[in-house]
């Protein structure tokens, strides 16, 4: 080779290396590698090819596009061939004539209608392991490949095995996203079949055991009391996994009027004290003079609310406090419930507000629930374009506030909120 052309292949090899950094297909570079390949061994021919598991033999990743159509589909034999050979013993190999070495499979040159004469193949390795195989073929004036062609050979293989080991992290990150967003799919699906099916029958099953209720005789209204409880328990499940279900799906909306704060905190304030009282927990509200008054739905924010002071005592110990408060800040309603309770641990905060989930394993913990309250909250409070987050600190108490705007400015003429 003359000192221009080595000084151009060596330009052509820096460019390569810089493209297998930059966002390019691993197919265009690897195509690449075999042309630059071809054209520095003064070879007729060059091709990439990758060791494949799951047929135990070798296929074409890169090469000549002319044949293309008919190498896509060709798997070749790693016993029965010189470039299975150079994979399986990961070592160079040089066939000046391949007439007189029995390794040699004739197979591709009959599909492809072409003739090999001699062959210089090395082995494509990634951290040691051979994964594949790089060949040039026929080297021109019936030449010998030399041991200049094999080391140009050599560094274009390992440029090809980062391209390739690439390639194939690449598909199998997206192999992986497209399990999970299929199981995303599936979960959601059977969520919101799940949810929306059962309420007909569980409505019916309310509403009989009411009216049994009222007319049973005076021995079994106790049995009918625990019926009719625990529907309704299940109602309130089903209710909060449709409500972040139709949230999801940006078919949930909302009625807007002006609602009173202090009202609203003071219902669900009032909701639990007996509760609170039976758990020895002091329940205050802390609000300033004036009332605060914004447009939304008066019933969402107060299951926002509730849901929170619910947790609160749950978590809590007897002789603990729980303060619920409401401030104005620019262009929002503050609204807070403060414990000195257990507390969430930090690695479980950022978590909380996903749907089902709960710091304590559902199988251990001492307490019901599904993992379903901070989620209705949250969404109850983005239905109204607020945000709610916490904080917390093991074993002092835990702090969850929302923000709710003062002026709503997704509300269309008619009052109605529609989230998408
Ligand atoms: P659940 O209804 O099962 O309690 P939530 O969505 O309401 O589910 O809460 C999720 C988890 O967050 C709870 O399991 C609990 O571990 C933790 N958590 C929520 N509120 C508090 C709180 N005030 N103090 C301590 N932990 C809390």
């Amino acid at each position: 080779m003359t000192d221009s052309n080595h000084v151009q292949t060596l330009e052509r090899l820096l460019e390569i290396s810089r493209s297998l950094s930059a966002p390019l297909e691993a197919e265009q570079i690897l195509q690449s590698i075999t042309a630059l390949a071809a054209e520095s061994t003064s070879s007729e021919l060059a091709s990439i090819l990758e060791y494949e598991p799951e047929s135990g033999k070798l296929r074409f990743l890169a090469m000549p596009w002319f044949h293309r159509d008919v190498l896509r589909d060709i798997r070749v034999s790693v016993d029965h061939s010189i470039a299975g050979w150079a994979c399986r013993q990961a070592k160079p190999v040089i066939v000046p004539d391949v007439r007189s070495d029995p390794r040699h499979d004739r197979s591709v040159d009959q599909a492809t209608d072409f003739e090999t004469r001699s062959i210089l193949a090395v082995p494509v390795i990634y951290r040691g392991e051979p994964i594949g195989v790089m060949e040039v073929l026929n080297k021109a004036g019936q030449a010998h490949y030399t041991g200049d062609d094999l080391s140009i050979l050599e560094i274009l293989a390992s440029q090809a095995a980062v391209a390739m080991e690439n390639k194939r992290t690449r598909s199998q990150i997206q192999h992986s996203l497209d399990e999970l967003s299929q199981l995303d799919r599936m979960k959601n699906d059977f969520i919101a079949i799940a949810s929306h099916e059962l309420r007909t029958p569980l409505g019916l099953i309310l509403g009989h055991a009411t009216f049994l209720r009222e007319i049973i005789d005076a021995e079994h209204k106790q049995q009918m009391d625990i019926i009719v409880r625990n529907a309704m328990k299940l109602k309130s499940i089903i209710d909060s996994i449709a409500d972040i279900d139709n949230f999801e799906r940006g078919v949930a909306s909302i009625r807007r009027r002006s609602i009173s704060i202090r009202r609203v905190i003071e219902e669900v304030a009032d909701s639990f004290t007996e509760e609170a009282k039976y758990g020895e927990i002091s329940l205050r509200v802390n609000m300033a003079k004036d009332d605060l008054h914004v447009e939304g739905d008066a019933s969402k924010i107060a299951i926002a609310i509730s849901n929170l002071v619910k947790n609160s005592i749950t978590f809590t110990n007897p002789g603990g406090h729980i303060q619920i408060s409401a401030e104005e800040v620019p262009g929002f309603v503050k609204i807070s419930v403060a414990d000195d309770g257990i507390g969430i641990p930090a690695s479980d905060l950022p978590r909380i507000f996903e749907r089902f989930y709960q710091v304590e394993s559902h199988l251990t913990r001492r307490h019901g629930g599904m993992g379903l309250g901070l989620s209705v909250a949250k969404v109850m409070i983005e239905m109204h374009g607020g945000r709610i987050w916490a904080e917390s600190l093991e074993g002092k108490g835990s702090k969850f506030s929302f923000l709710l705007p003062l002026k709503p400015d997704q509300a269309d003429s008619s009052g109605r909120v529609f989230v998408t």
